[in-house]
C-alpha cells in the first residue's frame, strides 16, 4: 500500500452501485443470453461479459448486438431480452456480505443512497426482493434519471446532492470499471470489488480493491467498524457442500508438504462464496469428523480418494493472496490453521460438529 492510500479520507456516507456490488447479476444475465443466443444460433460463451458489466442495458445490449453480429437492432434486443430477465429479477442472489453491509450502516446511521445505471423500476423489482433493502436507502437513483450515465461522475453527483452530502464526504463501492470512474470522476474515495476474479490489477484508480465484500474494513474510512468478527475470524452461513474426493493438482502434498483433500467444483456452484481462505467441519465416511481450514486438521496415514467427504463450511479467515515465496505461502497456510484449529473451539463454531449432514454414524473423532 503507498504511503498516500494509507491516509485515506474519512467519509461519512456510503453510495452504492448495484448489479454486481449488492446483487449476484451477473448469473441471471448469463443465463438468459445462454438461451436469447440460441434463436440466433449463436452461443453465449460468457467472454463478452467483461465488457458489458458496468455498462447501461442499452449499451451493454449494443455490445452484444455487435459481437454476436446480430441482424437486429440493441434496441430491439432489449426489448426481447427483457419479458425473459424480468422474471427473474427475484432469482438474483444478495453477493456475500450485502447484507451484512446494508444493514451495519442502518444500525449505525450511515446515510446510503443506491445509483445504478439500471433503470429506477428495474432497481425497484430487484431490491423489492430483498427485504429490508429499499428501507434502507435515503436515496435510490437509477440510470434513467440522469443525463449520462456511468461512467459519468452525474449520478453520484446528483446521489451526493440528493443526500444532502459534500462528494468529499461520500465513499462509492462499485463492481465494475465504469462505476468506478464515475466514482473518482465525482471526487469520492472509490472501494472496488471487481465482479471478475483475478482483476484486481484493472482497478488502479480505485482507492482500494478488494476481492469481496466480506473484506471490507469500515474503520478504514471513518466508518464504524463491523463487529462481527471473532479471533480472526468472520462466522458465515453455514455452507454445505460434499462429494467423492478427487486428485488435486499435486501441489499441496508435493510442493508444499502439507495433504490436501478435493472435491469435484461440477456439483455445486463455486460463485457461492468468494474465494478465500475458509474453514469448518468434514466428515468422512467410515473415519469421521474432523476440523477443516483449507485442508483437513488431521494426519491420515493413506489417500482416500472416491470416499465420500462433507464439509459444513462456517467461518471466513482471509481472501486469497499472492505470496513472493513458497516459504511465506505455507508459513501463512501454517497461520491460517492456526486461527481456524482456536476458532473451531468457539461454541459458535463447535456447534456444527454435530450436524447431521457431516453423517450422525460417524465415530466423532476430534
Ligand atoms: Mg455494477
Amino acid at each position: 500500500m503507498s504511503i498516500a492510500k494509507a491516509f485515506r479520507k474519512l467519509v461519512s456516507c456510503v453510495l452504492l452501485d448495484l448489479d454486481g456490488t449488492l446483487l449476484n447479476t451477473d448469473g441471471i444475465v448469463n443465463d438468459a443470453l445462454k438461451v436469447y443466443l440460441v434463436k440466433y444460433g449463436k452461443q453465449w460463451d460468457g467472454r463478452g461479459t467483461q465488457r458489458i458489466i458496468g455498462k447501461t442495458p442499452y449499451e451493454a445490449a449494443a455490445v452484444i448486438v455487435e459481437d454476436y453480429k446480430l441482424p437486429i437492432t440493441a434496441n430491439e434486443l432489449l426489448s426481447e431480452i427483457n419479458p425473459i430477465l424480468s422474471d427473474k429479477w427475484c432469482n438474483i442472489k444478495a453477493q456475500p456480505g450485502a447484507n451484512r453491509l446494508i444493514n451495519h450502516l442502518r444500525e449505525h446511521g450511515v446515510p446510503m443512497a443506491l445509483a445504478s445505471n439500471s433503470s429506477k423500476e428495474n432497481i425497484e423489482t430487484k431490491i423489492s426482493c430483498h427485504p429490508g433493502w429499499k428501507e434502507s436507502f435515503s436515496v435510490i437513483i437509477g440510470g434513467n434519471e440522469v443525463t449520462c450515465p456511468k461512467p459519468s461522475p452525474e449520478i453520484y453527483l446528483e446521489a451526493a446532492k440528493r443526500l444532502k452530502m459534500d462528494a468529499s464526504s461520500c465513499l462509492v463501492i462499485e463492481d465494475s470499471m465504469p462505476g468506478v470512474t464515475a466514482g473518482k470522476a465525482a471526487g469520492m474515495e472509490v472501494v472496488a470489488v471487481p465482479t471478475i476474479p483475478k482483476q484486481s490489477h484493472l482497478f488502479t484508480s480505485a482507492d482500494e480493491v478488494i476481492n469481496s465484500l466480506l473484506d471490507l474494513q469500515l474503520e478504514k474510512w471513518g466508518l464504524p467498524a463491523f463487529e462481527d468478527w471473532i479471533e480472526g475470524t468472520l462466522p458465515i452461513e453455514p455452507w454445505y457442500i460434499g462429494g467423492p474426493v478427487i486428485k488435486g493438482f499435486g501441489r499441496g502434498s508435493k510442493v508444499l508438504g502439507i495433504p490436501t483433500a478435493n472435491l469435484s467444483t461440477e456439483s455445486f456452484s463455486a460463485l457461492e462464496l468468494p474465494s478465500g481462505v475458509y474453514f469448518g467441519w468434514a466428515g468422512l465416511a467410515n473415519r469421521g469428523i474432523y476440523k477443516m481450514e483449507p485442508w483437513l486438521l488431521h494426519d491420515f496415514n493413506e489417500d482416500f480418494y472416491g470416499e465420500d467427504l462433507r464439509l459444513v463450511v462456517v467461518g471466513y479467515i482471509r481472501a486469497e493472496a499472492n505470496f513472493s515465496s513458497i516459504e511465506s505461502l505455507v508459513a501463512k497456510i501454517h497461520e491460517d490453521r492456526k486461527i481456524a484449529e482456536n476458532a473451531l473451539e468457539l461454541p459458535s463454531y463447535l456447534k456444527y460438529r454435530d450436524d447431521p449432514y457431516l453423517n450422525t454414524s460417524l465415530q466423532l473423532n476430534c
